[in-house]
């Protein structure tokens, strides 16, 4: 199969290409070699439960086989062609997108809580030519194949949709049922082709989502080379076990998921599990019921489950390193986490972009609590911390903007040169826009994102420093610093905050006073305060500041707790 044009992907300099090969970095491995090695040492060996199906390596090696047949065969996809994904999390999103490698096409996550702006924006800058949808197998409240029929119709590029379903093929005479897919009949017809198809290990393999916290989300490319080499560093750090079961617990096609659990489960040749409902009770259910030893949860995620009234029903016990970050993880949630389940902690900076810094499941608790730890692969993961000039080294303890270079990050936003020039430089740096310091033993500690610096009165305030200690308030159960404008000092700090159960309300000057028994300096404290039943999430259910700061004007001037 002729490979299509990937117009607007940036690849690696050669140079680096070379050294990163020569150096060992690279693998020139392909995601579906991954499986296919592990298929052929040991094929009984169990590699993926889900909801519906449980396959051994041989098995999930066989059935990528036949997928990719049929996506190659009877669908025509070609090398570097895209697929979008929107599925929960499940057993036929691992299947299909190491049916996509075999291919060399390249699966783009969209999420399940992305709707129609999203959907047509990826499908539009991506020109995808599949969308793969759940339609009726796993608990859905929206109708994911209308959406993707809609975007269909808007996009000629795009011509088929994929809907998993179980008893749905009657109703969807426009689509391509999953389990049609799944037929040795397509290898027997097709196989040579998919054989015989060289994919291009320094090509993307995959292409993720940024985070959306401003606008729509750009599409990250991820090689096969870097994103492996990113597996295969996270499991080692983490310390996987083959006979360890790793599961998500952030939705699938997010990098926290893909890279930090599935990926380094494959490399690793350990279980993947999956589980579509990401809710607290489901996941301590799930735990208990596949005995699951490593994920990747929010840490508002684990908190929820910390503070679960039944969380004494579920023995999750089997858990042996969590691994936590999106945003900042409040010292306390290590603490707790780590003395309930006597778990290895990764406290983790992550960017789907590339940077995955993290503490060790060896390390002290107080720098799993209080630091981010490390790069994955400090003697090939080139860190710098700049100055506002984006030029000056800052010295160890300084606060600034994190860049990176290396060989397993990115190398720029598919199709958007506008961004790129902004964030790249022209020897390849990229610079994060997220403010951390390195501290004198070597541990990276993180301040929040360059927005998320609230200046009152020319002093910086990093809210997230403020939100760790306020969560820890008995009335507190979640907590956002907020900036809002002000004609004399320019911004004042303000919390909005999630009420914890039992609590009634909590005053401006109850903050105050807490965060000054802390020794929290008079200007960092809120002087506003507004309360919401609960703080709106994203997709992976971090806090969205985003939507606080669209609604600052009703948020406080419904709030009398002035000064
Ligand atoms: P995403 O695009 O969803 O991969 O999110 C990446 C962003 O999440 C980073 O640029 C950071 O702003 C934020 N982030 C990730 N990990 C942490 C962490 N441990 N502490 C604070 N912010 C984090």
């Amino acid at each position: 199969m002729e490979p299509t044009s990937l117009a607007g992907y940036v690849p690696f300099d050669e140079e680096r290409q070379r050294q990163y090969v020569e150096e060992g970095y690279w693998r020139e491995t392909t995601f579906h070699e991954v499986l296919d090695e592990h298929a052929e040492a040991h094929p009984d060996r169990t590699a993926l439960v889900g909801p519906n199906r449980e396959l051994t390596y041989g098995e999930l090696a066989a059935s990528t086989r036949q997928i990719a047949s049929y996506l190659a065969g009877e669908l025509g996809l070609r090398p570097n062609e895209r697929v979008v994904f929107q599925l929960p999390n499940c057993s036929e999103f691992v299947e299909t997108f190491l049916a996509c490698s075999r291919i060399g096409v390249v699966p783009v996550m969209v999420l399940p809580r992305h709707r129609e702006a999203e959907a047509n924006h990826v499908v539009e800058l991506t020109d995808a030519r599949a969308y793969v949808v759940d339609h009726d197998r796993y608990p859905n409240r929206f109708d994911f194949v209308g959406l993707a029929d809609d975007v269909r119709a808007a996009h000629d590029s795009l011509e088929h949709v994929i809907a998993v379903t179980d008893d749905g093929a009657a109703e969807l005479d426009e689509c391509v049922t999953f389990g049609s897919m799944r037929d040795e009949r397509w290898v027997n017809t097709y196989g040579e082709q998919v054989v015989e198809t060289d994919v291009d290990p320094a090509n993307p393999g995959v292409m993720l989502l940024s985070g959306g916290t401003t606008g729509l989300p750009k599409a990250i490319p991820r090689t096969h080379n870097d994103y492996v080499f990113q597996w295969e560093r996270m499991a080692e750090v983490a310390g996987v076990e083959t006979d360890w079961i790793a599961f998500p617990s952030v939705p699938i096609g997010h990098n926290a998921s893909l890279n930090c659990i599935v990926g380094a489960a494959l490399w690793e040749g350990a279980t993947v599990a999956v589980e579509p409902v990401l809710k607290p009770e489901h996941l301590m259910d799930f735990i208990e019921r596949v005995d699951g030893s490593y994920t990747l949860p929010m840490p508002t995620q684990i908190l929820d489950i910390l503070d679960h009234p039944d969380v004494d029903e579920y023995d999750l016990t089997s858990l042996e390193v969590l691994v936590s970050g999106g945003q900042k993880v409040p010292p306390a949630v290590v603490e707790r986490a780590v003395e309930r389940w006597d778990v290895g902690f990764c406290n983790i900076f992550g960017m789907a972009e590339g940077p995955l810094i993290c503490s060790r499941p060896e390390d002290e608790l107080a720098v799993q609590a209080h630091t981010v730890g490390r790069p994955i692969a400090p003697e090939a993961d080139e860190v710098r911390i700049v100055g506002p000039d984006r030029e000056e080294n800052l010295d160890t303890g300084e606060a600034g903007e994190l860049a990176v270079r290396g060989p397993g990050y990115f190398t720029g936003y598919f199709r958007n040169d506008e961004e790129n020039a902004e964030n790249f430089s022209v020897d390849g740096w990229f610079f994060t826009e997220d403010v951390l310091a390195r501290r004198p033993d070597g541990n990276l500690e993180v301040y929040g994102r360059m927005k998320d610096t609230i200046i009152r009165g020319g002093e910086n305030i990093y809210a997230p420093g403020v939100e760790d200690e306020l969560i820890e308030h008995p009335k507190i159960a979640n907590v956002a610093v907020v900036a809002i404008p002000d004609d004399r000092l320019g911004e004042r700090p303000a919390a909005v905050v999630e009420l914890a159960e039992g609590a009634e309300d909590v005053s401006v000057d109850e903050l105050s006073s807490f965060l000054d028994e802390r020794g929290i300096a008079v200007f960092k404290r809120p002087e506003r305060l507004a309360v919401l039943p609960s703080l709106p999430r994203t997709e992976v259910g971090k806090i969205e500041k985003k939507a606080l700061e669209d609604r600052i004007g009703d948020l406080f001037e419904a709030s009398n707790d002035d000064q």
